[in-house]
């Protein structure tokens, strides 16, 4: 049977293939997640279910938005477990964050009634190859009928960075999402790739042509080979070596000392709750990397 790859998956590897090794070779359990990955989970669920109530006509308050945003950070905020690298920052300096991050999609958004929702959190499953060899597997925040008539797959980022436009133009996310979404959606007219840059209330837009999307096709099949060929899974160590779920096991860390390795602090303003068992998935890697520039 296939492995069905992931752009998180793919992305770990290319970031640290010990990571790699660890998360999806040996699949070793952890226990904890970073902040970063914490809000950005907390913030898709509420977009989510804010995106569910507008597909049914119903347009919530941002009051009410913002509410049940605290009472989910509330309900699975766990001190033990969610870890804070950048000590500094309480929790609650991030729960406000994404209480911004939702505030500035909303206003920029309201009265929402600009495009058509076709799916939300529409999960997408394709080959690269006519074998089937070669699998992939996503989700999409929300995939829309634009008032043009374009397909558009809009992603949600809760991370301070907003990349260049250079860089989102081979950007390989949802351009591979592009490739599981037109077979269902029609591949006739145009499509678009939009990012919303929540904290800093911008959106990028980008798009591609075939001659593109065959390059990605192959770049990735090329990658997924590498991966399936590796055997030494060399680690190379980073900055982002502190955010690692493998910091306090890996010989290799960057930072070993890292603060990383603590619980997170208890001066925050936030009882602890057990572990909630609703995250919607795990963030995307590049998702986490953004993050982790908070
Ligand atoms: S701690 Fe750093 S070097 Fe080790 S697995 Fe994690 S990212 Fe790779």
């Amino acid at each position: 049977m296939a492995t069905v790859y992931s752009h998180s998956r793919l992305s770990c590897f290319e970031n640290c293939p010990k990571q790699f090794h660890y998360r999806y070779v040996e699949k070793r359990r952890v226990d904890t997640e970073s902040i970063e990955a914490f809000v950005g989970k907390r913030v898709h669920e509420v977009l989510e279910r804010l995106n569910h109530f507008l597909q049914r006509g119903m347009v919530p308050s941002l009051t009410k938005v913002v509410a049940r945003y605290r009472a989910l950070w509330d309900d699975a905020f766990d001190a033990e477990r969610v870890r804070i690298v950048r000590r500094e920052n309480p929790a609650e300096s991030y729960r406000e964050l994404g209480e911004r991050c939702l505030s500035n999609h909303y206003r920029r958004n309201y009265p929402f009634d600009r495009d058509e929702t076709l799916g939300i959190e529409e999960n997408v499953s394709f080959a690269l190859d006519p074998d089937g060899r070669y699998r992939m597997r996503g989700i999409v925040d929300r995939v829309v009928r634009a008032a043009d008539g374009a397909l558009e797959i809009h992603d949600y980022k809760t991370g301070r960075w907003v990349p260049s436009q250079e860089k989102l133009d081979v950007d390989r996310q949802l351009a591979l999402y592009q490739m599981g979404l037109e077979d269902r959606h029609g591949s006739e007219g145009p499509v678009r790739l939009v990012w919303h840059y929540l904290l800093r209330n911008q959106i990028r837009v980008s798009s591609r042509t075939r001659d593109q999307l065959d390059a990605l096709r192959r770049d990735t099949t090329a990658l997924i080979d590498r991966i399936e060929a590796e055997r030494d899974y060399t680690p190379t160590p980073s900055s982002l070596c502190s955010w690692c779920e493998f910091n306090d096991e890996c010989p290799a860390a960057k930072l070993p000392a890292s603060p990383a390795r603590q619980p997170a602090p208890t001066r925050a303003p936030l009882q602890a709750q057990p572990r909630s068992g609703g995250a919607r998935r795990e963030p995307q890697a590049s998702e986490v990397h953004q993050l982790a520039l908070l």
